[in-house]
């Protein structure tokens, strides 16, 4: 998740975790692949296979430029399915309006089975 406020970029857990400036924050849903976040957060995607291959690049030679030390890198649109935005929670500087909290810790998490 990149942070359009403070340019903080965090990478996602099943615990809600914000950015630098609290603005952004985000989690995985229990499916591991759905993220609730607040805008302004930007979800960001990066090209599994680029970044093990750039890994395996730096490894072999980490002094050593070679192009497949890049990676596909994207913005994830806000149409996509698994990319879920919720409300954020206001700064002190924003509390004045009155706004709405964010949903993120509100999320029930389904309950562990009986037994
Ligand atoms: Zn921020």
């Amino acid at each position: 998740m990149h942070c359009a406020h403070c340019d903080d970029i965090v990478r996602l857990f099943p615990e809600a975790r914000s950015c630098r400036c609290g603005k952004s924050q985000g989690k995985y849903l229990e499916d591991n692949a759905t993220t609730v976040q607040t805008w302004p957060g930007l979800s960001l995607g990066i090209a599994n296979p680029d970044f093990v291959a750039a890994q395996e690049a730096f490894a072999a030679d980490p002094n050593t430029f070679s192009p497949v030390l890049s990676m596909r890198a994207w913005i994830n649109p806000a149409s996509e399915p698994d990319v879920k935005f919720v409300a954020g929670i206001p700064l002190k500087e924003d509390e004045e309006e009155g706004e709405e909290r964010s949903q993120v810790e509100e999320t029930p998490a389904d309950p562990a089975p009986a037994g």
